[in-house]
């Protein structure tokens, strides 16, 4: 699926809207939220173009099941926490 040019999201991965972006592999990029609803409030999204939620979870299980390796966390120097490792 490519990415769509009038997605503020997709303009992020891109580069065309800057954003202090604290991971990236090829599945997904998570960075910092320009209005953090908390101390630390990273956004992780897909590398890909997706209208919603329900269209993620119609992607490739590689994406919405393990975005990144335990070598990935490692090397990023982030703790990562989710329900779903
Ligand atoms: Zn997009």
């Amino acid at each position: 699926m490519a990415l769509d040019p009038d997605c503020i999201f997709c303009k992020i991965i891109e580069g065309v809207i800057p954003a202090d972006i604290v991971f990236r592999n090829e599945n997904v990029v998570a960075f910092n939220d320009l209005n953090p609803q908390a101390p630390t409030h990273v956004l992780l999204i897909p590398t890909v173009h997706t209208e919603n939620a329900a269209g993620l979870a119609k992607m490739s299980a590689t994406i919405t099941a393990a975005p990144f390796s335990r070598s990935d966390r490692h090397r990023s120097g982030v703790k990562w926490l989710s329900n779903r490792l």
